[in-house]
């Protein structure tokens, strides 16, 4: 077991002149917290957190890290508050904690390999602080040396979830050896025969092939120091899980894995490489067909390297890397590139480049001599555009930034999202457009039978949900539009005494919706119901031998003053449909179009046809519905007003008012209602209401207001787009 002495010796050899003092609180305070708890060795519980600091400081971490690695199962384990951490160790510590805690509550289920990237993805979005992936990847080092002594199914699981999570996490960050070790582990518990018969194969010749590779390096140095090329020497001996994913590619055995063992020469030049690949050449015999130029020949991650297999007199066949300090720096640093490209998928510049810059930042503060400070401040966002949340079963679900409940229901299932009421997230209520944060667990509350509200337009992010949302409110307004028709048809068969009932029960009405373009009877009824389709021509068409006209029908059949009463909106007479009769017309409310201005007309469901002035802003949102657009022009010169609100922006001066009420009343401007205020930097606005008969009358009422003395501006008022009510919907 590792004893607390042996971290404060090795903390003590990169953090000399350090106060270490906090270490020895932690360790005291997570011995007395883990009081009598084994583990499932029956090792006390202690053993491990003080392995996970060893490990931490054997990477070099900032003392803070390493007290973390004390402390780091006491709030899941002990039932320690994390609060009572904040007071003795603070903030910072706590937050690492905790954010180690949360890492540890999300397990990874599915086996879908989409699913696994899209979790390695959200472990990096969730921790804002490098050093709780870390500390949590020491964490599972110490449980995977251990993991023999959980049951079969345990072992299975968290080996899998090693496997497929934190091990390309490590080799994301550039932390090969915490890699190569998480991987060879995990192996061993998820193929214990196959990893047992290929580390016997390794180990017996393992000292051998240290002792090979050592002679080799001597025999390099000695012949690159008579051609007087500068060189740097690694040797490696490749990992068994590596091993096995090459020999399985390519299935081949384990003599034929050329690059078992590996020599790397770093040197100052290309020409030197070259130079050196020559030497290499003329020591040992190269294997035909190995040789790989990558330095004029980059791969697609720009990956650098001259390779060679050679045969060495024994006839042992190792590997031979060559390549220029800067190519090792690009090799080291692109290796999230490699990554991807290494397991076939497509580069992501943009990600790469943050992944790089993280890799860059472990790499460099494990140089650095006092980079605590300098990670403390910071703060990682990997995936700005993407926001990672889970079901309360811990599944993932990726969303983009600020997106809401709404958003997360309609991503687990339309119905979820069409009868959500309510969210928690964290286990608290929140509103229902709260915009969800990395690591959220969110759970919907539905009811059945309720239904999606058209303000959530107006701030999903996610399209799936924008357009569950129009599909469902479409058919909603579909039914409205056909049993508006059909009550449409009614009125105006008992306005020429005709029982529909009858004359539909005798005619096929199919064939005659059909004639209308109609695919069924009840498009017919809504094509009445949004006022493209006349009652009273359908009639016509129904009975051909009797005459539908003003003078037959019982009284004057207003078509749409059933509309009026369903919806409570009247008519416009003063506005023409294009080539249309009959229609129901009306001004929308957001911008309230005047008489001369440009307008177009947009048919609605359910409510016929809203016109619009063309610059109103709701139009703009619009304009993307082409089929809904529909031609209008103002009819006649009938005497009609219409109400404008004008904001007329000034200087506060003695009269302003009466004059701005005497120039209005000069234009023939009824007004409906005036109100001045004033501001404290002598500026008002004076607001006013009032009736226009056309954009001459009110182009000629702004002109002569702004000719007012102190008068800057005026400005027509419309309506916010709160009117979205109005706007048919898309
Ligand atoms: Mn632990």
């Amino acid at each position: 077991m590792t004893s607390f002495d042996d971290i404060l010796v090795k903390v003590r050899e990169y953090r000399p002149d350090d106060d270490l003092s906090l270490l020895q609180k932690a360790y005291e305070f997570a011995a007395a917290q883990h009081r009598g708890q084994k583990r499932s060795s029956g090792d006390p519980y202690l053993s491990h957190p003080l392995a996970v600091a060893a490990i931490l400081a054997e990477m070099k971490l900032d003392p803070k890290s390493v007290c973390v690695g004390l402390l780091h199962d006491i709030v899941e384990d002990t039932g320690t508050p994390l609060k009572a951490v904040e007071e003795k160790f603070g903030p910072e510590v706590a937050h690492i904690v905790d954010g180690v805690t949360k890492m540890s509550k999300i397990q990874f289920t599915s086996a879908e390999e989409r699913q696994a990237e899209n979790f390695r993805k959200m472990m990096l979005a969730i921790v804002d602080d490098i050093r709780v992936i870390l500390v949590k990847l020491a964490d599972r080092l110490h449980n995977m040396r251990t993991l023999q002594h959980l049951p079969p199914d345990k072992q299975e699981r968290i080996a899998r979830e090693t496997m497929e999570i934190y091990g390309p996490i490590a080799h994301r960050l550039g932390m090969g050896k915490m890699r190569g070790e998480l991987e060879d582990l995990s192996f061993s518990f998820l193929e214990p025969s196959i990893y047992g018969d290929l580390k016997d194969q390794v180990e017996k010749k393992r000292k051998v092939n240290e002792a090979f590779l050592s002679e080799v390096q001597s025999m390099v140095t000695e012949k690159m120091k008579e051609s007087e090329i500068p060189v740097q020497l690694q040797g490696r001996i490749k990992r068994i899980f590596s091993i096995y994913q090459k020999m399985k590619r390519q299935r081949i055995t384990l003599d034929q894995v050329y690059d078992l063992l590996a020599v790397r020469i770093i040197t100052d030049s290309i020409r030197n490489c070259y130079g050196a690949l020559g030497i290499i050449h003329n020591a040992w015999r190269p294997v035909p067909g190995r040789i790989k130029d990558y330095i004029a020949m980059p791969r697609p991650n720009l990956y650098q390297s001259l390779h060679t297999s050679v045969i060495s007199s024994t006839g042992q066949a190792f590997e031979v890397q060559i390549r220029t300090q800067e190519m090792h720096r690009i090799a080291e640093m692109g290796i999230a590139a490699h990554w991807k490209y290494k397991e076939g998928r497509t580069v992501d510049q943009d990600e790469d480049s943050r992944i790089n810059w993280l890799r860059q930042l472990v790499e460099w503060q494990q140089d650095m001599r006092d980079p605590g400070e300098f990670l403390s401040t910071l703060k990682i966002d990997l995936y700005p555009e993407e926001v990672y949340t889970f079901t309360p079963k811990g599944k993932v679900v990726i969303l983009p930034r600020e997106a809401t409940p709404v958003d997360f229901a309609y991503a687990i299932h339309t119905d979820v999202g069409n009868q959500c009421v309510q969210s928690k997230v964290n286990g608290r209520i929140v509103p229902l457009r709260y915009k969800l944060r990395n690591g959220d667990i969110v759970e919907i509350l539905t009811q059945s039978g309720h239904m999606p509200s058209r303000d959530w337009l107006s701030w999903v992010k996610t399209s799936k949900a924008r357009n569950k949302i129009r599909h469902w409110l479409n058919v909603q307004q579909r039914e409205r539009a056909i049993d508006v028709g059909k009550r449409l048809l009614e009125k105006e068969a008992r306005n020429f005494s005709v029982n529909l009932k009858k004359t539909i029960d005798e005619i096929d009405i199919g064939p005659v919706a059909a004639e209308y373009g109609c695919h069924s009877v009840d498009d017919l009824y809504a094509g009445m119901g949004i006022g493209k389709i006349s009652a009273r021509h359908l009639l016509a068409k129904l009975i051909p031998d009797k005459v539908f006209d003003e003078v037959t029908a019982v009284k004057d059949s207003k078509l749409t003053s059933v509309v009026k009463k369903v919806f409570g909106i009247s008519s416009s007479d003063s506005i023409e449909v294009k080539g249309v009769d009959g229609l129901l017309v009306y001004r929308a409310r957001c911008c309230n179009p005047i008489r001369g201005e440009e307008i177009v007309g947009y048919i609605t469901r359910g409510k016929g046809i809203a016109v619009h002035a063309k610059n109103c802003p709701n139009v703009q949102n619009l304009i993307y519905d082409v089929e809904r657009k529909i031609d209008v022009e103002w009819r006649g010169t009938a005497e009609e007003a219409y109400t404008v609100r004008l904001a007329i922006h000034g200087e506060d001066r003695q009269g302003l008012l009466a004059e701005v009420t005497s120039v209005i009343s000069d234009t023939r401007s009824n007004i409906r209602n005036i109100e001045a205020r004033t501001y404290p930097d002598q500026n008002a606005t004076i607001d006013v209401t009032l009736d226009i008969s056309d954009k001459r009358h009110l182009e000629k009422l702004i002109g002569s207001l702004k000719k007012i003395d102190n008068v800057f501006e005026v400005e027509r008022i419309l309506r916010p787009s709160s009117a979205i009510s109005e706007r048919p919907s898309g």
